[in-house]
């Protein structure tokens, strides 16, 4: 489902769907770890010499501005990627720098008289691992 919406996109953009650009996809695909392109990069880059951050970078964008990814800011530091386009909110360890996706939340919009469609929630504190001292 969502390797071919992302493959699709990325046709319609007019990318070539190389190995290195299916091997983001399928990294992507399921994955709730919210990676940042540095991240996919560092994970990927061993499976071929001539991986090059450049085509993550191009890749992400392209996902992004279709639709197919979301670009979160919850990372202080650096943008994550997250293939889950459920509204759900996001929480930051600001310890071991981890974001946890946050499904269960209940959020009054008082005031308001339009409809919300989707929101960019993003919480910050001690992740339950670091709270425990595990790191
Ligand atoms: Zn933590
Ligand atoms: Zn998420």
């Amino acid at each position: 489902m969502f390797t071919e919406r992302a493959i699709e996109a990325l046709k319609k953009e007019g990318f070539k769907i190389t190995k290195p650009r299916q091997w983001i996809v399928e990294f992507l695909d399921n994955n709730t770890s919210h990676p940042s392109a540095v991240e996919i990069y560092e994970q990927l880059r061993s499976k071929d010499k001539s991986f090059s951050f450049a085509t993550v970078y191009n890749t992400l964008d392209v996902l992004v501005k279709s639709g197919v990814v979301r670009q979160i800011s919850t990372d202080p530091k650096c943008s994550r990627f997250d293939p889950d386009l459920s509204n759900h909110a996001h929480f930051y360890c600001k310890k071991c720098g981890s974001v946890h996706d946050i499904f269960d939340i209940n959020i009054g919009f008082s005031g308001l008289n339009g409809e919300v469609e989707e929101y960019q929630l993003n919480l910050f504190g001690t992740c339950e691992k670091c709270k425990k001292g595990g790191n």
